[in-house]
């Protein structure tokens, strides 16, 4: 069910958990700002998420409440996983789901980044 992004931060959410280690992920990067991971039920050929390590809900409270060096490390995270995974060219889609219209099913902030075939123009 989509979540309310207007709600405190729940410790307990599964990206949470595994930020924290106690759930499995494919790790793919990790450094100061953010932690990146294998989706379990990927979209694409390549499907990557990307969460910053803290505790923020969704994009709005993020962007409204980080300070300015966790959202530089977190941007400049996304972007590096992007290199590490070879998707520059010929290029790849990000997207961040922000609540009930947006879709957001896990409530912390996570940016997909899509890939590895051609996407097409959208993807709603
Ligand atoms: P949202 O709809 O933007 O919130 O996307 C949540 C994403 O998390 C979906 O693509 C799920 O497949 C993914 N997901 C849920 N649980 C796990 C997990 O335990 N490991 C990796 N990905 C997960």
């Amino acid at each position: 069910m989509p979540i309310d992004p207007t709600l405190p931060y729940d410790d307990n959410n599964i990206f949470a958990k595994i930020l924290r280690g106690e759930i499995p992920s494919k790790k793919v990067y990790e450094d100061d700002w953010a932690f990146a991971f294998e989706d379990i039920n990927p979209q694409a050929e390549i499907h990557t998420l990307v969460v910053p390590k803290g505790r923020y809900v969704s994009w709005d409270d993020f962007s409204a409440k980080a300070s300015d060096a966790e959202i530089g490390g977190f941007i400049r995270a996304v972007g590096e996983v992007a290199r590490a995974k070879g998707l520059v060219e010929p290029g790849y889609r990000l997207m961040a789901n922000i609540g009930a219209h947006g879709g957001q099913e896990v409530s912390h902030l996570h940016v997909h980044i899509f890939g590895g075939q051609p996407l097409g123009p959208m993807i709603l």
